[in-house]
């Protein structure tokens, strides 16, 4: 997929991501994912863009690098 090879993640989606990763509670990672996609949505307008155009409906969260 292509949207996520110029997604370049700022300060704040570093923050996010790391704060998930450390994170083995369901409930909790559950909570980062909403809170780093309403902070794509607000800061990163272009990147929801490319992937509600190209999302595959089957894609997991695994298979984006970001999520690392
Ligand atoms: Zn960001």
């Amino acid at each position: 997929m292509k949207f996520y090879i110029e997604f370049e993640p700022c300060k704040e989606c570093k923050a996010i991501i790391s704060e998930m990763s450390e994170n083995t509670d369901e409930i909790q990672t559950d909570e980062g994912s909403k809170k780093f996609l309403r902070h794509i949505t607000y800061n990163h307008s272009e990147i929801v863009q490319a992937i509600i155009k190209d999302f595959p409906k089957e894609a997991k969260k695994e298979d984006f690098p970001w999520f690392k």
